[in-house]
Formats: C-alpha cells, sequence, structure tokens
C-alpha cells in the first residue's frame, strides 16, 4: 500500500529559491539573530514568529497576522517555511504507520517515520541523523547507502515539525533510529535536541539516542548530564561476530563499550536499553541468547533488552521463526533483566528498523 499525503502536492512546490533562507528549525537566538540584526526588526517580534513557527505551527506567512503586510511581505521574499520538502508520504495499510521521504536543499533525501503503538497514546516519531550511514552493518538497508553528509541541527528539527504540519498530530516521543549514526553527528545532534526541547516542547526524557556504540561519544553525550535514553545496537555478545555485524565494534570493543555504560548511567542515571537484531541462524540460536544472558546479568547498571525480529531488506539475512524468538527471549530472560519483543510497524511500506533506504526516490 503506498497512499499518497494530501498535502503532497502542496509540499512539492515549495522549493527553496537561491535567496530565501529557511526560517524553521532554528532557535529562538537564531531567530533573533536573523530578525534583530539582520533586518532590524524590534526583539518582541522574535516571540511572535518563534510562536507561529513551533507553537501554531504555520508555514504560511499570510496566516501570520499580527504583523503587517509588507512584513508579511519581506519575509515571503527573503525566507521559506519549511526547510525540508515532502516528497513522498506513505501510510501503513496495516498499522497506520507513516513514512515521509524528505528532499533537503541540495537534492539529498532523507526518511523518517511516524509510528502509533496500540499500546500507547503517544506518537513516537523517529529521526533520521544523517544522510546514509558510515557504519555500513550489512544487515541495514540505509548501511548500503554509505555516509554522503551530516544533517544539520536545522534539518534534524525541521523533520519533526514537518510531520506535525503534514499530519496534524503532535508528537510526544523521538527515537534517533532513523538513517544515520547520530553520535557521528553529535554536535548537530546536541544542538537539536536543545531546540527540540526548547522550542518543540519534548522533554529529553521522551528522547532516545541509538548509537551501534561509539564510545568516546557516549562518554561526552553522558558529560551533558541531559538525561537522554540511551540505546545500543547490540546484536550479539560475541565480539567476533560483532565486527561483522556492527563494523565499529572493530574499533570499541564490548568490552570497553560496557565499561563506558556504566560511565553514562552514572553521570544520567538513565536505564540503558540493548537493541538486539534477530537475524535467523546467525545471532538468534540458543548459544548466542546464553551469552547475552550472561553478558547482562552481571551489568552494574539498570538495563533493557529489546529484541527485534528481522525486517527483510531483500538480502542475505532472514528472519527468525516466532518459536525461535520466544525461546531466546525466555533463555535471556534468565539474567533477571526485563525483555521485550518489539512490535513491528510498517514493514509493509519499509518503514520498519533498519528497512530506511529511500526507495521512494527510486520510483518516482
Ligand atoms: S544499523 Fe544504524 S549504524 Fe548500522 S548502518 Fe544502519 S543506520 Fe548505520
Amino acid at each position: 500500500m503506498n497512499n499518497q499525503s494530501p498535502n503532497q502536492s502542496l509540499n512539492k512546490s515549495q522549493n527553496l529559491t537561491p535567496t530565501q533562507k529557511a526560517l524553521s528549525g532554528l532557535s529562538k537566538e537564531q531567530i533573533s539573530n536573523v530578525l534583530v540584526r539582520e533586518l532590524g526588526w524590534e526583539k518582541y517580534r522574535v516571540n511572535q514568529i518563534h510562536s507561529w513557527i513551533y507553537s501554531k505551527s504555520s508555514a504560511d506567512f499570510e496566516e501570520w497576522t499580527d504583523l503587517s503586510a509588507d512584513k508579511r511581505e519581506l519575509l515571503s521574499e527573503k525566507f521559506q517555511i519549511p526547510l525540508l520538502k515532502v516528497v513522498n508520504h506513505q501510510i501503513s495499510g496495516k498499522d497506520g504507520t507513516e513514512k515521509f521521504l524528505f528532499e533537503l536543499s541540495d537534492g539529498n533525501v532523507v526518511e523518517s517515520v511516524l509510528m502509533c503503538f496500540e499500546d500507547r497514546d503517544n506518537l513516537t516519531a523517529c529521526i533520521s541523523s544523517q544522510v546514509g550511514c558510515a557504519v555500513g552493518c550489512p544487515f541495514c538497508a540505509t548501511g548500503k547507502l554509505g555516509l554522503k553528509r551530516n544533517l544539520t541541527a536545522a534539518e534534524i528539527v525541521d523533520q519533526i515539525m514537518s510531520i506535525q504540519r503534514t499530519t496534524n498530530k503532535r508528537i510526544s516521543n523521538l527515537v534517533f533510529m532513523g538513517q544515520g549514526e547520530p553520535l557521528h553527528n553529535l554536535d548537530n545532534l546536541l544542538e537539536a535536541i536543545q531546540i527540540i526541547r526548547d522550542s518543540i516542547a519534548i522533554g529529553v526524557r521522551h528522547i532516545t539516542v541509538s548509537t551501534s556504540g561509539l564510545i568516546p561519544q557516549i562518554l561526552e553525550l553522558g558529560k551533558t548530564k541531559m538525561q537522554i535514553n540511551l540505546a545500543i545496537s547490540l546484536h550479539t555478545a560475541d565480539q567476533d561476530l560483532r565486527e561483522k555485524l556492527v563494523p565499529i565494534a572493530k574499533k570499541w570493543n564490548l568490552f570497553d563499550l560496557m565499561r563506558s555504560l556504566n560511565e553514562y548511567f552514572q553521570m544520567t542515571g538513565r536505564r540503558i536499553t540493548f537493541e538486539y537484531t534477530l537475524l535467523k541462524d546467525i545471532n538468534d540460536t540458543d548459544e548466542q541468547a546464553r551469552a547475552l544472558c550472561d553478558l547482562v546479568r552481571d551489568l552494574p547498571f539498570p538495563c533493557l533488552i529489546n529484541l527485534i525480529p528481522y525486517n527483510s531488506t531483500g538480502g542475505e539475512f532472514q528472519r527468525p521463526d516466532r518459536s525461535q524468538v520466544s525461546k531466546f527471549k525466555s533463555i535471556v530472560e534468565r539474567s533477571g533483566r526485563k525483555v521485550t519483543v518489539r512490535v513491528t510497524l510498517g514493514n509493509d511500506i519499509d518503514a520498519a528498523c533498519g528497512q530506511l533506504a529511500n526507495k521512494a526516490i527510486e520510483n518516482k
């Protein structure tokens, strides 16, 4: 199923002209720099415009009626909202998951996903942090794209605002599990999280950053004491196998990774989540389950293990049988740790974990 958004044709016409800067995705201070310093406007205008962008989610200068017609015209000559163009919007016929393909001003594209879990009222958005990814996990569709570039903070923020504007829904939770390794783009990620917290009002405790395990950046994130939830793409407790599944593990081994996670917990007090993608006959065996059980049993910090039955990306890997997923879960539960199996959402539109590969652009 490939449902087009009613807003899609509208958004297709929203191209940035070379002389236009984007006003969306900016912090209040950055908006102030533009309005007060560049245009010489009065300071109180900053709050007005910030409110139109973030509280009222308006992307139409004509609606900004507390500004004079002259000022609205000047804004529309010089600036553009939004920064990102929605070029494809699919809605799963199975579970209502929505996938967005955004075009950036340089022609690159990224994807984001909006998920609604049956047992929760709130909406979670899965956001991208890079165009492609350098880590190259062999089972991940994004990894096959390679890294093109980091997203700017404004491009990260504008994914959220664009989803809210397009769907008229309010996002309450964010996971940085879309395209890219967020900690390879740490400065822009942190800047974006501050704007998200201050301008979109999503608290950092509702934000999860997922990493393949970059130790120096994990510690740097911890030092901010921002209480962000950290998820580690573990995928196996066996160092040799991990080096194949998550190539970055050749540089940062499991022992040092666990030590850094303990430090992260000491600095933030936040429980760590381990993401474990189950690949049939590779890391879903009883032996692998016992190794994971042994690893997590004695860790000195609280943790949750989230099992993710693999979502096909058309390659060599396969999804495990349900019975093996249950068996794997019960073995790991002997550690005394909480173990969950992630509900698969959006796999009919390639929006599930590991499936984000900008396919819609190939079909254009
Ligand atoms: S799983 Fe994550 S870290 Fe690995 S290639 Fe995909 S996006 Fe990058």
